[in-house]
């Protein structure tokens, strides 16, 4: 045991502890405002440097490929010469620190067997003093701080391990936050170019598919006037199942144009009787109920509201939740569309007695493919886009579209869209 410290002696302590986590703060604070990763880990090392009263210090880090210590940051007289240096695991000590997961203090780096000659020999550089701490993360050591040579008397104490493993804490942070930060952005890259690529696709193949198509249906519908009898309805089957291939064809040119932007450039807005617009939809979904033995009605008599819109849009949106209310409903069942004022918007809705949806899918079924029933076991026809798409153009009107459903007993979609300020 030393001699007690007098009151000067310890207020000097304490007064160096204070710059050290003055210092060391400071640290953390640049560490969560730059993503400059060079400059960050510079810095540390250069605080480290100053804390730790040494000439230089250098952060070294794993190089996975050839398995040797590589130079990421150093300071001091020589930094540019170290740099070129890589240092072995096996007999070196920032390989011993990196494998033993240790710090370590070494007084004569010079007398000491784990020393690593080479970078002394390419720097000209003499180590006489060194310390160093593993850089961890997550149980992961993925690198070694050290400091050499003291530029002060006394020799590397408790103190500087304690101030060089924090500052080794600092420095593993930010490294893991920047490679967790160019993985992110590296798999945003890669999505990028995946969306532009199935854009591309989706672009090119809906318009080659669709010339053919209208040849198809166009002689189909030719052919038929002038056949009758069997010839007649097995040519009706090719027309419902061209038919069925051009509407799922347009969801996909629906949806890109959505994301390309030009269905918002392209909206044709125009005034008209939500009344009338659901008389339509319901006329053309008419023989389809009636062929399921479905009983499709209106209810309530419609009040006669004007709305502002793109005509060909919103009939879009009641028409896709229709063929679900159809498509989900069995025989026998009931399908009722409704429609009412509520503020300052107009709500439509279409109710049915139909399978349901589980109330935790209520939100997903409006994502992009999503279906309840896997489509692997679908005894449903349709590719999970209508909702979709249904969504996307009632937002493009500043509207809001949602379900509600009882699992077993039916669901009600509702779409509110914005009423004309003078209504
Ligand atoms: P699709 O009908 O082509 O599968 P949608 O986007 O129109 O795609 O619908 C997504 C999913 O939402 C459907 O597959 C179905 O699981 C569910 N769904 C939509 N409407 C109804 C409904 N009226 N009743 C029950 N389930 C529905």
């Amino acid at each position: 045991m030393g001699e007690p410290l007098t009151i000067e002696e310890r207020l000097a302590y304490l007064e160096e502890r204070i710059t050290v986590l003055e210092r060391m703060a400071k640290v953390s604070q640049i560490i969560t405002s730059t993503l400059d990763l060079r400059q960050l880990l510079y810095i540390i090392a250069e605080v480290a440097t100053e804390l730790t009263k040494t000439e230089a210090a250098s952060i070294m880090l794993l190089d996975k490929n050839s398995g040797d210590l590589y130079f990421e940051t150093v300071t001091g007289p020589k930094k540019d010469e170290v740099k070129r240096v890589t240092v072995p695991l096996e007999g070196s000590i920032g390989g011993w620190i990196f494998t033993h997961n240790e710090p370590l203090i070494i007084r004569n780096p010079q007398d000491d067997p784990r020393h690593f000659q080479g970078t002394d020999k390419t720097t000209g550089f003499l180590t006489r003093s060194l310390m160093g701490a593993p850089l961890n993360f997550r149980g992961e050591t993925i690198g070694v701080i050290e400091v050499i040579n003291r530029s002060v008397d006394e020799a590397f104490g408790d103190q500087d391990l304690q101030t060089l493993t924090a500052l080794a804490a600092q420095a593993a942070i930010a490294i893991q936050n920047a490679r967790l930060l160019s993985e992110l952005q590296r798999a945003y890259d890669d999505l990028a170019e995946l969306d532009q690529v199935k854009s591309r696709f989706v672009a090119i193949a809906s318009h080659e598919l669709r010339t053919p198509l209208n040849v198809i249906l166009g002689y189909a519908t030719f052919l038929k006037e002038d056949l009758h009898g069997d010839a007649s309805e097995q040519l009706e089957i090719v027309l419902q199942s061209a038919l069925r291939l051009r509407s799922l064809i347009d969801d996909m040119m629906n949806l890109r144009h959505m994301d390309t932007g030009e269905a918002r450039a392209h909206l044709e807005v125009e005034a008209f009787f939500v009344h009338q617009l659901i008389g339509d939809v319901v006329r053309e979904f008419a023989a389809t109920a009636e062929a399921k033995r479905l009983n499709l009605g209106v209810r309530r008599p419609v009040p006669r509201v004007e709305i502002r819109a793109d005509r060909q849009k919103i009939f879009l949106v009641l028409a896709n939740l229709l063929s679900n209310a159809i498509k989900f409903t069995d025989a026998g069942g009931r399908v009722q569309i409704a429609s009412q004022v509520h503020g300052s918007e107009v709500w439509v809705s279409v109710r049915d007695t139909g399978i349901g949806i589980p109330a935790d899918k209520l939100e997903k079924i409006f994502d992009r493919f999503y279906q309840v029933e896997g489509s692997l076991a679908r005894q449903y026809e349709g590719i999970g886009l209508g909702l979709s798409i249904a969504k996307g153009m009632v937002e493009l009107h500043g509207g809001r579209i949602w379900a509600e459903s009882v699992e077993g007993l039916g669901s009600s979609f509702t779409f509110a869209l914005p009423l004309p300020r003078d209504h």
